[in-house]
């Protein structure tokens, strides 16, 4: 995929019943990961819609199958859900974030806007705002 279109993002905003679905299915998901693309309208900044594909989910990782990513120009990114409270990006997070857009959540157990945090392809922490 070519992210070249992409502003480097300091800040996201994610619609909140877009945040809603996303802890509810890794509530759902648990021990195992979820995980799915994020899509949204770039310019503006805000992720608005899960994007299911196709991953193989584990207790240790889940993989999103890059060579079947759908081509979206509204994807921007990934979330995925940690079975720990740790919610900061692994050595294979880092690794797989470059390929999968520019915003990046983490949910950590137990899955709720205090265990979210958002990080940019390069794993730096950045802001989000919850908007209606
Ligand atoms: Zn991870």
């Amino acid at each position: 995929m070519d992210f070249k279109d992409f502003n480097h993002f300091k800040a996201t905003k994610i619609k909140e019943s877009t945040l809603e679905d996303i802890l509810e299915a890794s509530r759902n998901t648990y021990p195992n990961e979820f995980m799915a693309l994020l899509g949204g309208d770039k310019k503006a900044g805000v992720v608005d819609e899960i994007v299911i594909v196709p991953a193989t989910y584990g207790r240790e990782h889940a993989i999103i199958h890059t060579n079947q990513v759908p081509m979206d120009f509204r994807i921007m990114g990934s979330v995925h859900s940690h079975p720990s409270p740790n919610a900061f990006p692994s050595k294979g997070d880092l690794r797989t974030f470059p390929r999968l857009g520019e915003i990046h959540f983490i949910i950590a157990y137990p899955f709720d806007l205090n265990s979210t945090r958002a990080f940019d392809s390069a794993g730096n922490e950045i802001e989000f705002e919850v908007i209606e």
